[in-house]
């Protein structure tokens, strides 16, 4: 087969890569129905993170499962499948208590920008479907694997509630997906950072109430102006830079939430500043898998649909363009077909 790799800085390729196998006894085997490009794709894709080696790419998938290796109990070949980035035995004492993405056995995935994906500890980490979904709903499960269960964790570590004043900082994907999360968790005003008018719609269709497009110092304004002086409730930092956690946490109120999902890049917190500003802080690789099961239902149901974030779809070997339309911002997220 061939599959995604990355050899430095915005040089991906479509190689020749080996089919994967069955290595352990509780691996399962899927074939991809759809995969795509992760935001934190972009931080190895731009150098901003060393490639050390030619790195297999790609952590989000669904699809249909080929083969399982002999201990694995809940997935049958056939079946169609989600699971996250980060494996999972879903029960060892971390993942009983919901944080999955950090279980005592996992391993992060990666080689899923590929028709074909190993599995490891399947019957923890994947999520299957009790019949095969239609075509057309593929690319909101697909959300589900990661980016938007990322925004789900980012809504739920922030406390969102109902009648709650949330902000979002980031209008990537993830960030979309947080507002659109809130709005499911009931909040009643969804504030959302961006200056690009695509996104701004999208985040308008998702449920936020109003967009800022200051920023910095400005933005703080912006949204103290917004919440009678005292700032947000809940607020979704979903970048990963000083500048947006610094954002996020002078735009919350005193025993307000700040939760953190994007990986942070040179973040650096002042000690004094944090303990003056009172807030709650949550944040880390999201547990998707603690929301699976909810969020494929919420899909299955046509509740919601994540799948508009993907405002791009390529055929697979076309990978490249994908990583090169979202470094240039002219892709929110690009849906790739194997
Ligand atoms: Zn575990």
């Amino acid at each position: 087969m061939q599959g995604t790799m990355l050899y430095g800085t915005r040089d991906v390729r479509f190689e020749d890569r080996p089919e994967p196998k069955i290595t352990k006894p509780t691996d399962a085997i899927i074939r991809l129905s759809a995969t795509c490009v992760c935001g934190s794709d972009l931080w190895p894709y731009r150098g901003i993170q060393a490639t050390v080696e030619p790195t297999p790419m790609g952590h989000e998938y669904c699809g249909i499962v080929e083969e399982v290796g002999k201990q694995v109990r809940n997935i049958r070949p056939g079946q169609f499948a989600v699971g996250s980035f980060a494996t999972s035995d879903n029960t060892c004492v971390i993942c009983s208590d919901g944080y999955q993405s950090s279980c005592v056995q996992r391993e992060w995935l990666s080689g899923a920008q590929a028709p074909f994906l190993r599995v490891p500890l399947a019957d923890g980490t994947l999520v299957p479907t009790k019949d095969l979904p239609p075509k057309e709903l593929i690319p909101s499960l697909l959300a589900t694997s990661d980016v938007l269960g990322t925004g789900w964790f980012a809504a739920d570590a922030a406390n969102v509630k109902p009648g709650k004043t949330v902000l979002v900082v980031g209008d990537g994907a993830v960030g979309l997906l947080g507002a659109l999360s809130a709005k499911q968790m009931g909040a009643e005003r969804i504030i959302v950072m961006s200056r690009h008018a695509s996104r701004q719609k999208l985040a308008r269709e998702f449920g936020a109430s109003d967009i800022v497009t200051e920023r910095g110092d400005d933005g703080v304004a912006r949204i103290k102006e917004l919440t009678k002086g005292i700032g947000a409730d809940s607020v979704l930092e979903c970048v990963g830079t000083q500048e947006s956690m610094m954002q996020a946490i002078q735009s919350t109120r005193p025993g307000g939430y700040v939760s953190y999902v994007g990986v942070p890049h040179g973040v650096e917190l002042n000690g004094e500043q944090l303990f003056f500003a009172h807030v709650h802080l949550h944040g880390g690789p999201a547990p998707v898998r603690r929301y699976l099961p909810e969020l494929i239902k919420l899909v299955l149901n046509e509740k919601i649909n994540p799948g508009k974030v993907f405002d791009l779809t390529l055929p697979i070997d076309q990978v490249a363009e994908g990583y090169r339309a979202m470094d240039d911002r002219r892709a929110i997220k690009a849906l790739l077909r194997p």
